[in-house]
């Protein structure tokens, strides 16, 4: 299959590019670079460095590439920096996506996959999260994001678009084979924070909270190697085949794991002390997000091969070391 892949060339997006090849479709890149990193797409793929509201440049790339399909991955995802610029969040988040969505629907373009996120259900009263459960987002990212599954679900019932939203939970880890990682700058995630204090590149980490209703006090989440959340895109194609399906999937392995967890696996895979200091709590933080995913592992016949978060910790070392300062471009 032809595939449009929307911010390709970001964390989750080029990796997806990297699977979509390895299962034998047709990877086209849209990003505009200003999160993307150029060199985490192979040189080989068609790439565009367009803006989402040039609905001209994205509709005669849509038609010269024949795109059968759309993956969405642009997006802005800076909790607190939503929350203090939510017009640049809704924006970007938003109303980009429905220039796209035009472009798509003027094309004839149905098929579409979208990013979505576990901030969706805010702080949720139940765990583990299953998809049917109300979702209440606590800041503007996850309300950009539960708008656009609303709008989704609208065109869907309008227009025949055919829809998966993925909501992630922590993507994290590396390719397996060492040619891609995690980059991001400002760079916030806990995984990458550890390994650079492990490595001296960064000060010591602040654990944001030890005082939370949980077994060592300190945060539950849910991390999901890049690898095994693209391949749930590619496995979905085939539900898309149905004009209007509107599908939601959790996107997790289930296994919650706590920030000192995370400290610990990186000292275990690195060799190295993580130096940190317990800091106060970060806002918006809930105690625990960890997923139900049954119905991806049911409808979709999808199992994450990586269950537990060392394994994943290690890819990202490998990628790390190789690449301590990330992506060049
Ligand atoms: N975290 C932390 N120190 C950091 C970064 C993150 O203690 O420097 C914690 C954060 O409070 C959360 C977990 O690590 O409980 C995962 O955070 P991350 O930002 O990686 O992902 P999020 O869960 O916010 O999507």
């Amino acid at each position: 299959m032809n595939v449009l892949v929307v911010g390709g060339a970001g964390y989750i997006g080029s990796h997806c590019v990297r699977q979509l090849i390895a299962a034998g479709h047709n990877p086209v890149v849209l990003d505009n670079l200003v999160y993307g990193h150029r060199a985490a797409v192979p040189e080989d793929v068609p790439f565009y460095p367009t803006n989402l509201g040039n609905e001209k440049e994205v509709g005669k790339i849509l038609r010269k590439e024949k795109i059968e399909l759309v993956m969405h991955f642009a997006a802005y995802a800076y909790v607190g920096e939503s929350v203090t610029d939510p017009l640049k969040y809704y924006f970007n988040n938003v109303a980009a996506t429905l220039h796209l969505l035009r472009c798509m629907i003027g094309s004839g373009v149905k098929k579409f996959v979208f990013s979505s996120t576990c901030a969706t259900y805010g702080v949720p009263e139940k765990m583990p999260l299953v998809e049917t459960m109300p979702q209440a987002p606590i800041n503007p990212y996850g309300q950009t994001k539960l708008d656009v599954e609303n709008i989704l679900k609208s065109l869907a019932h309008a227009n025949g678009l055919s829809f998966a939203a993925f909501r992630y939970f922590n993507a994290a880890g590396a390719a397996e084979d060492g040619a891609i990682g995690e980059h991001h700058d400002p760079e916030t995630h806990l995984i990458p924070l550890a390994i650079d204090a492990a490595t001296g590149l960064r000060p010591p980490l602040q654990v944001f909270g030890n005082d939370y209703p949980t077994p060592d006090g300190t945060c539950l989440r849910d991390y999901v190697h890049v690898d095994d959340l693209s391949r749930a895109h590619i496995a979905v194609f085939d539900q898309l085949a149905k004009p209007g399906a509107a599908l939601f999937y959790n996107l997790g392995t289930g296994t919650p794991t706590s920030v000192l967890e995370v400290i610990r696996a990186v000292e275990k895979v690195t060799g190295k002390t993580v130096p940190h200091t317990i800091a106060p709590r970060r806002a918006g933080d809930p105690p625990a997000l960890y997923a139900d995913s049954t119905k991806a592992k049911t409808e979709l016949n999808w199992t994450p091969k990586f269950t537990t978060i060392e394994p994943i910790v290690a890819t990202a070392w490998q990628w790390h070391q190789a690449n301590p300062q990330g992506f060049r471009s």
